[in-house]
């Protein structure tokens, strides 16, 4: 079969696919500890929901313009203003399907082919493969373990050619959970400036930020605004992930341009959804403040059980709800494990034996630019947590 070339670029999203797979064992019967999708267990907060039901009621079934309902661009900018410090207009503003598709239509409005994206590793599985769908080269620039996978302006500016044509920065990252610390998220906006190089912000996890941090948008910086797109999404603040609503915040071209894309491929999000998404921005705040608070109690049960485990070093995450222990140097029961490794652990081998053998779904590192590592989601209970914990340090003794 032959597939255009544009999408032979891309391999299929491995959080996805862990996720399927995952589901193959749990439809057998099989009790998997799931710590595969970056996805709240939490369920969406009832206000949203009761939003959609009066939605659906009054009869809010039929298209909306192509980038979301006006109330909608307007509330998320207002939303935005309130607890990011930034200053949009609906004209800057387009509602998008999920996260994704804000990155991935804002990388196919802006990159052309041999265009290159400069973005740190570990990132995110989706962000190269969008680049490279867009006909964009990837350039990637290292954060390193032993300093909490921080990245630094100077390995930015290193990473720039006269071809680059975008930075995309993650903060907090998915998988690493680092936070780029604010000095340096406006050296990088800075540099940017000067090089006439666009900075996407993927503010995904921007409301889980730990031990008291506040949420912080590069976009709130003066005279960002021509720089910076914000990409943004509802999945995770508010527990939407199924929803799929997304936006970006961008100048006024870049999001006409979007919604020029959108009107010839999805046309609008789900008009019932957009209903939902206008009472999460409008409505209260308190659940995704009761959500961090249970994230960070399991982040440190998490990391303690990790890091008990012979010859694993993890990384405290400082956001999101990911750790991303290194576990090359461990040791193994796994015959298969050991066989396939090289005095170093494979972590796609181990991530494939651990589902296999020990019911555990983790994302291998590899789709994350770093083998060695795998991620682990603990937006799950502290039950599973504990039932998880005592299956890997099972899989990680020796006889
Ligand atoms: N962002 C989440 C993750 O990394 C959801 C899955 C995806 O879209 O990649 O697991």
């Amino acid at each position: 079969m032959q597939l255009s070339e544009r999408i032979e670029r891309i391999t299929e999203s491995s959080t996805l696919a862990v996720m399927v797979e995952a589901e193959k064992y749990k439809a057998r019967g099989i009790d998997v500890v799931d710590f595969g999708p970056g996805e709240p267990d939490f369920p969406t907060p009832d206000h949203i929901k009761r939003a959609a039901i009066r939605a659906l009621e009054q009869n809010f079934t039929k298209y909306t313009p192509a980038g979301g309902i006006l109330p909608l661009r307007q509330a998320v900018c207002e939303w935005h203003h309130a607890q990011l410090g930034t200053s949009y207009q609906a004209s800057e503003c387009a509602v998008t399907v999920g996260g994704k598709h804000a990155i991935f239509n804002t990388v196919n409005v802006l990159v052309n082919s041999g265009d290159e994206v400069v973005i740190p590793v570990p990132c995110w599985v989706s962000f190269p493969d969008i680049v490279k769908y867009a006909g964009g080269k990837p350039v990637f620039v290292q954060t390193h373990e032993h300093d909490g996978f921080c990245l630094h302006s100077r390995d930015v500016e290193a990473a720039l050619t006269p071809k680059t044509r975008m930075v995309i920065v993650n903060s907090p990252s998915n998988p690493t959970g680092a936070i780029l610390p604010e000095e340096e998220f406006a050296k990088i906006l800075d540099l940017c400036r000067r090089r006439g190089i666009w900075l996407l912000t993927d503010e995904c996890y921007s409301h889980f930020l730990y031990a008291g941090r506040r949420p912080f948008s590069v976009a709130s910086l003066p005279d960002a605004k021509n720089t910076v797109i914000v990409c943004g999404s509802l999945s995770k603040t508010f527990a939407m992930t199924g929803w799929r609503v997304g936006f970006v915040l961008a100048p006024e071209p870049i999001a006409k341009a979007i919604v020029k894309l959108q009107s010839q491929s999805t046309s609008n999000p789900t008009s019932i959804a957009q209903h939902a998404a206008l009472e999460a921005v409008r409505g209260p705040m308190d659940s995704v403040a009761s959500m961090l608070a249970e994230y960070e109690r399991r982040r440190a049960r998490v990391l303690a059980g990790l890091r008990a485990i012979p010859g694993l070093a993890c990384t405290e995450p400082q956001g999101a709800f990911y750790a991303f222990p290194n576990i090359s140097a461990c040791p193994t029961r796994d015959a298969e494990c050991r066989a396939a490794s090289n005095g170093r652990l494979d972590s796609s081998v181990v991530a494939r034996r651990l589902l296999e053998s020990a019911h555990v779904a983790v994302v291998p590192g590899e789709g994350f630019g770093a083998a060695g590592y795998f991620r682990l989601s603990y937006a799950t209970s502290i039950e599973r947590i504990e039932e998880g914990l005592r299956r890997l340090t099972d899989f990680f003794s020796q006889d």
